[in-house]
Order: structure tokens, then C-alpha cells, then sequence
């Protein structure tokens, strides 16, 4: 047993040895960071920050959502950053030395939301009673002013930072703060912070902007140097098509190959598989899910584009993939050999991922 153990280190190490491509890990606690480092991941790709609303803080985005005053908006902010400034401690420390891409918030409003029918009748069963209940009400009216008939084509990613005033300073100043206090304490924080769904250039550039400006500002407070990359999400086909204008404001890259695969292909990725695709694999109009399989000819050529105007645009730019397709074995060997940087999957998947891109290199000479 001790050889077989013996003969697995070594073929993982050879692995390592050959691949260009580095690992991360998808991870957003600081227990996933940590089994994602025993896994061997060289830093976090992804660390999606929504869960962090959810809970006991989903009082406060109710609090944020219902305010009508800047001063009620500030307020419920306010209350947040610390949360949110733990969270980002704890993940920083967990990956302390390596690269940590936060993701600012990206999803759609509704999925903070009370549930529009339960609260419907509530608010009417109480009327009815002649108890109504001035927040339950207002709720509603909420509930009913950002109802939307197809979210995740909605309020979600870079609209939410532009739409919610102060939502992604707040995230940013909590990353700058976290990472000040790390520094302050002896470790080596490295956050990427990273804008999803982006789709034109301008987006971008009024969150970058932003961001820059609250980088600095916590910097000088602590007199600490904070300069942190700035980058974006590739994973609508607009951006992908309109890299070039995009990379002006990015410092990477990292494609968001879910909602990609979603957008270029028309395809509810929250519904498909319940509905038609088995009658697709059955047919074989493919042979297996592009959700599970980058789709080369299409999303892939996609990511091609982006690549190559990216890298145009600016030579130094990072690439990295942190959809599922990250750490499907056969995706990649694609993402190797058109030459991205890093692959992002979960904690699982990563000994996989790197078996994988050692075989791609070694497979390819590079
Ligand atoms: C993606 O779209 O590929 C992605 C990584 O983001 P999410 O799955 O959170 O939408
Ligand atoms: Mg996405």
C-alpha cells in the first residue's frame, strides 16, 4: 500500500512539474480555502460572495432593499461592511500568500426577496383582518417593484453595482480593509477583485473607477500599499466579442463559462436539464450537456476571441476559467491549448484538474 502511495505522490508531482496551467479552487469560506489548499490549489479563482447575504444578514439586505433614504441605504450598508470584512479576513488568512479573486455580488435580486405569493396573502389576510403590518406592506410594494420575469437575465452582476448605490463600494472597502488588517498583522493577502456579467467596457469603468478610488483611500488610512488587480468576468457573448474595448479597463480575465454557455446558447441553465435535454442526448443533437463539457465550435470559440483580443489589447493581461467546465477533464486540455492561465473548479475537482493539465502539456510539448 505504502507504494502504490508512493507511486500516486509521484505521478501527481510529475503532473505539477509538466503543467503550465495553474489550479485554483471555487471556494468562499474559509474551511473550503483550506481544503482547497490541501488539494493542492495554487490560490481561490472564485469566491462567490452572495452566501455571505443569506442567513442572519439577510435582515440587513431587507434593510437595504426597503430603504428610501439615502441615509436608511448608508445605514444598512454600514451594518454590513464588518460582516463582510470577517468574511474576507478569515478567507485571506485561510489562502494567506496566494491569490484570492473576490467576485462582487452577482445574484439576482428575487433570491433575497420573500417569496412574492406568500407575502401576497399574508399582506392580505391581514388587511382582511384590519391588522396590517407597515413593514410586511412595504415589502410587498418592493417585492412587486423589482419582480421580473426573467432574472438571471435581470438585476443580478454589474447592474446590481450600478443600480444599488454604495452595494460594491461597500464590498470593495471591506476587501481593502480585510486585507489592510492582514498586512498590519504580517500576512500577504492577494485579492483580485473581479466585476460579474459584465457586458460593455462602460460598466466596467464606473465600478473600476470606483474601486480604484477605495483601494486608495483605505490604503492611506493604514498606510499600507493596496494595489490590487482589477478585473472582469467574460461570460456574456458581448463581452467576449468586444474584448478588446473591455481589456482597456481589465486587468484579467476570467470566463464565466456557465453563464456563457447559458447566454450562447439561449439555454435556462436552471431549467434544462428537467426539460428538454434528455430528449437532446437521446436525439443526439450532443453527445453530452455543454454545461458539463465546454462546447469547442461555439462557447469555446467564444473564449478564443476574447483571448486573442484581450491579449492584444493588453499583453500582460490574466486568463482564467472559474465555470464548472474548469474542472472537466476534457474542457481543460481546451483551456490549455488556448493558452489561459488558470483553471478554477471546485475543492474536489482539483487533483483532476491538475492531473489534467499535466497530461495537456505533456500531450502538446508545452
Ligand atoms: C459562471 O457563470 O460560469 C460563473 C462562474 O458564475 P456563476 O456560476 O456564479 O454564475
Ligand atoms: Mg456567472
Amino acid at each position: 500500500a505504502d507504494d502504490l502511495v508512493r507511486a500516486v505522490d509521484r505521478l501527481m508531482r510529475q503532473g505539477d512539474d509538466a503543467r503550465r496551467l495553474h489550479v485554483r479552487a471555487n471556494a468562499d469560506t474559509p474551511e473550503d480555502a483550506a481544503r482547497a489548499r490541501r488539494m493542492g490549489a495554487q490560490g481561490i479563482g472564485l469566491c462567490r460572495t452572495e452566501h455571505m447575504f443569506l442567513g442572519d444578514r439577510r435582515q440587513l439586505v431587507e434593510r437595504l432593499i426597503l430603504a428610501e433614504t439615502t441615509e436608511e441605504r448608508d445605514g444598512a450598508l454600514d451594518a454590513l461592511l464588518p460582516h463582510q470584512r470577517a468574511d474576507f479576513n478569515g478567507i485571506f488568512s485561510s489562502m494567506d500568500g496566494l491569490p484570492v479573486t473576490v467576485r462582487l455580488l452577482d445574484p439576482p435580486l428575487h433570491e433575497f426577496l420573500p417569496d412574492i405569493t406568500e407575502l401576497s396573502v399574508r399582506v392580505a389576510v391581514a388587511e382582511a383582518r384590519g391588522e396590517s403590518d407597515a413593514n410586511d406592506t412595504r415589502m410587498l410594494e418592493a417585492v412587486q417593484r423589482l419582480h421580473e420575469q426573467n432574472p438571471m437575465l435581470g438585476l443580478r452582476g454589474v447592474r446590481l453595482g450600478l443600480a444599488v448605490p454604495g452595494l460594491f463600494t461597500m464590498q470593495v472597502r471591506a476587501i481593502a480593509q480585510a486585507a489592510a488588517e492582514r498586512i498590519r498583522e504580517g500576512g500577504r493577502p492577494h485579492p483580485e477583485i473581479m466585476i460579474p456579467l459584465v457586458g460593455t467596457v462602460q460598466e466596467l469603468e464606473i465600478i473600476r473607477e470606483d474601486a480604484l478610488r477605495v483601494l486608495r483611500e483605505v490604503g492611506e488610512e493604514n498606510g499600507v500599499e493596496l494595489d490590487f488587480p482589477v478585473g472582469t468576468m467574460i461570460e456574456l457573448p458581448r463581452a467576449a466579442l468586444t474584448a478588446g474595448q473591455i481589456a482597456e479597463s481589465a486587468e484579467f480575465f476570467s470566463f464565466g463559462t456557465n453563464d456563457l454557455t447559458q447566454t450562447a446558447w439561449g439555454f435556462s441553465r436552471d431549467d434544462v436539464e428537467a426539460s428538454f435535454f434528455s430528449a437532446y442526448l437521446e436525439k443526439g443533437v450532443f453527445g453530452v450537456s455543454p454545461f458539463e463539457s465546454l462546447d469547442v465550435d461555439g462557447v469555446g470559440r467564444l473564449v478564443r476571441i476574447a483571448v486573442e483580443e484581450g491579449r492584444a489589447a493588453r499583453p500582460e493581461m490574466q486568463f482564467g476559467v472559474c465555470g464548472e467546465h474548469g474542472g472537466d477533464p476534457t474542457s481543460v486540455h481546451f483551456f490549455h491549448e488556448t493558452g489561459l492561465d488558470y483553471v478554477s473548479c471546485s475543492p474536489f475537482r482539483v487533483p483532476v484538474a491538475r492531473l489534467e493539465a499535466g497530461r495537456a502539456a505533456a500531450r502538446t510539448g508545452n
